[in-house]
């Protein structure tokens, strides 16, 4: 590409709110043949709410509230967005909050802290595996909430599961059509997530997006998008992110696209800028990619 050409594209780009940081990346992005996407956040609205609280045995209102007010207790120390859907369903019941002693947040699968003299630990079900607690009651509904693209969390009082949490994160208004539009162009497009494999291969059947690589622990993200490099053929990948849990993986791909306000981190190590969360912006920059260095040839 000439440097005219580019900083013509580049200026097209901007004015459509595609920030081209390098002007490589203009060019290297027509090259690409498959294009991850980080789901929370980026593909989803990426604000979950609390859409079902089940206890394992009946409770009367009392116990159930405070077995909730315990969960949420644990949450209100957490920074994950599953976190504040906890907190605010405890919010809305006005929920006092006991005190909380040992917290420690079990990246990419949850958290644990004791609460009123009990042990309690909330998150995936990889979380509870690995603490020896027996699902087989609350298992059931949990995997058919997975199934309609929602994420089961369980929380385990004392080493015994004692509730399943559901969450629900929308996806955006935008996500189907971008998917469409990509894979119209010949692309493949996948999805990178920490969540649950059943809950991930819901959102990944409703947009219809092509591979689906699930339950990835937040340092994992880097091998696995050198994996789908890997299949891409010799093609480039491109990921979009929206920098959160995933500044690694914008660094890693060949294209690193960062979507929404973002975080700094993320703009910083980015090549490709979208202003907005709209994720038309993302085949905006496939096009213009496309159109400046069919221009110049
Ligand atoms: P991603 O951002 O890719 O969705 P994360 O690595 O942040 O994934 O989280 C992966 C999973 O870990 C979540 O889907 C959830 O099951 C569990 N988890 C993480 N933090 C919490 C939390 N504070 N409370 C409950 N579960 C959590
Ligand atoms: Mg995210």
């Amino acid at each position: 590409a000439t440097p005219t050409s580019v900083m013509v594209g580049s200026g097209r780009a901007a004015e459509l709110g595609v920030l081209f940081r390098k002007g490589d990346a203009l060019q290297s992005l027509q090259e690409a043949r498959v294009v991850a996407f980080d789901k929370t956040g980026t593909l989803t609205m990426g604000r979950p709410e609390l859409t079902e609280f089940a206890t394992a045995e009946d409770l009367d209102e009392t116990a159930r509230d405070a077995l909730l007010a315990r969960i949420a207790a644990v949450e209100a120390h957490s920074e994950h967005p599953i976190a504040e859907a906890v907190l605010r369903a405890a919010k809305m019941r006005d929920l006092p909050m006991p005190a909380v002693e040992d917290f420690t947040a079990i990246t990419g699968l949850g958290v644990s802290a004791t609460v009123e003299g009990r042990r309690i630990v909330i998150g995936a079900d990889r979380l509870m595996a690995r603490e020896g607690i027996d699902l087989s009651g609350l298992a059931a509904r949990g995997d058919a909430l997975g199934d309609q693209g929602r994420t089961p969390l369980y929380a385990a009082q004392d080493g015994r599961a004692v509730a399943l949490i559901g969450v629900a994160d929308p996806v955006k208004p935008s996500a189907a059509r971008m998917v469409e539009t990509l894979q119209a162009q010949g692309l493949t497009v996948a999805m990178i997530t920490g969540d649950n494999a059943r809950t991930a291969r819901a959102v990944g059947a409703e947009l219809g997006i092509d591979e689906i690589v699930a339950e990835v622990m937040p340092d994992g993200k880097v091998a696995a998008i050198e994996a789908l490099r890997a299949g891409a053929s010799g093609g480039r990948l491109a990921f979009v992110g929206d920098g959160i849990n995933d500044a690694p993986a914008l660094a890693a791909a060949d294209i690193g696209i960062a979507v929404g306000t973002g975080t700094d981190v993320a703009i910083e190590t980015a090549d490709v800028v979208l202003m907005s969360g709209d994720l038309a912006g993302v085949a905006r920059a496939f096009e213009v990619s496309r159109r400046t260095i069919r221009n110049i040839r």
